[in-house]
């Protein structure tokens, strides 16, 4: 028992404007689901809710407490991580808690506060007093960091509950956004660049359950090129939950664009073509929208009439979250996120063959449309519909 209770725990803190905008219970039914998914592998641990905390708690000695609380710094809908380690419920055994388990914090900072709060309560003291005697003794333990109730550079949080007192480590910031699966489904096209996973990430942060959707033109391109994809959608995973990445064959299609159509249109019509499979494999997944990594003026295809252009064979609406952004933030992202180094690796993708060295920019519809008309539009989809192949990616990362 005395044993058990040493062991650290982790707290998350819900993101408090977002709550008020959603039904708060299923917002936090779904964060403690996913937070439950996301610490499985890394042991047995009882996750629950309390006062807009979502608390973590090991339930057996071989928990990987630092693995779950990386795990968790990846959870959407969470704005900040702490751990915390508890102790006896008295001044005593709290402050040498702290001054014990926060001495590197403290060597940090130049001032501090205590702030308590008390969920027993049979607690004989006031949070008030409590923060009082546990702030007197940290005053004498680090006689350099002065008290300073109004900006201090660290808060040291006491919590008395029923079975113990926790202090809390200074939190991380945490993913932020919203939990995935409260914002519907959507199908990302997820090509090999540096664009596509950070606005397939960015969705994924506003809540929306992804599959996604990669076009493949062998033997134009490579398997690595496909393998790239692959593990791209593996450092997804963590952020966004388990991922099934659809692959189709697109070397068809290119090849008849490339026979029967103009140069000038080569892209645009691939891309149409691309906006349809991608199409149909939402509605076929239920989702109700698509996502991609366009931003606006990046390439020929990115002007806002080859953008109209290619969304007019879609109904569903057409996510583009990095459309206002420029590539060095997009990179900077891709970064943070950890798909970076994955995205460089210079395998071709099938939007880099055949492309036409004048690409239109100012694309007329009819016209397109007209260049179009000499493809067999729906047995070209069919058929590459009928070549998907489907690939599960687990969040152990294991590939089914
Ligand atoms: P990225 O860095 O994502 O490849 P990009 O700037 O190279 O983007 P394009 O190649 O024009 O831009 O592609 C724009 C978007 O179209 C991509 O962000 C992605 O959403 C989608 N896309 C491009 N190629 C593919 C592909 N092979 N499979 C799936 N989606 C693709
Ligand atoms: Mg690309």
């Amino acid at each position: 028992m005395a044993e058990e209770k040493r062991q650290e725990i982790l707290l998350l803190k819900l993101g408090e404007v977002v709550l008020k905008g959603l039904n708060r219970n299923v917002f936090e039914d779904k964060l403690v689901a996913n937070v439950g998914r996301h610490v499985r592998p890394f042991g047995r641990f009882q996750v629950y809710t309390k006062q807009s905390t979502i608390y973590v708690e090991p339930r057996s000695p071989e928990c990987d407490l630092d693995g779950a609380y990386r795990a968790c710094l990846q959870v959407f809908g969470a704005v900040a991580v702490a751990r915390a380690l508890p102790c006896e419920k008295t001044v005593e055994a709290i402050s040498q808690t702290a001054r014990t388990y926060l001495a590197g914090a403290f060597a940090r900072a130049g001032s501090f506060k205590v702030e308590s709060r008390r969920a027993d309560k049979q607690f004989p003291m006031t949070s008030i007093q409590l923060s009082q005697a546990v702030g007197g003794d940290l005053a004498e333990a680090f006689p350099n960091v002065r008290v300073d109730v109004h900006h201090p550079d660290l808060t040291v949080y006491v919590e008395i509950r029923e079975r113990a007192a926790y202090v809390h480590m200074p939190p991380a910031e945490g993913a932020g956004g919203l939990p995935v699966g409260c914002g519907g489904r959507a199908v990302s096209l997820l090509s090999g660049g540096i664009d596509s996973p950070v606005s397939s990430w960015m969705m994924a942060r506003r809540g929306v359950w992804l599959e996604m959707v990669h076009f493949a033109s062998p033997p134009y391109t490579s398997q690595q090129a496909l393998d790239k994809v692959l593990e791209l959608a593996k450092l997804l995973v963590p952020w966004c939950g388990q991922l099934v990445v659809h692959v189709i064959p697109f070397t068809q299609i290119q090849e008849e664009i490339r026979r029967s159509c103009p140069e000038e249109y080569f892209t645009l019509i691939m891309r149409r073509f691309m906006m349809r499979l991608a199409d149909a494999v939402a509605r076929k997944a239920g989702a109700g929208a698509l996502v991609t990594g366009e931003s606006l003026g990046q390439v020929a295809s990115q002007t806002m009439l080859s953008l109209a252009v290619t969304g007019e064979v879609t109904a569903l609406p057409v996510l583009r979250p990095l459309i206002g952004m420029d590539k060095a933030e997009i990179v900077r992202l891709s970064r943070r996120i950890g798909t970076y180094e994955t995205s460089i690796l210079p395998y071709e993708d099938c939007c880099t063959v055949f492309t036409p060295r004048h690409p239109n920019t100012r694309p007329v519809p009819e016209a397109v449309r007209a260049a179009e008309s000499a493809l067999d539009v729906q047995a070209l989809t069919d058929a590459a519909l009928a070549g998907r192949r489907r690939y599960r990616i687990k969040s152990d990362g294991s590939i089914s």
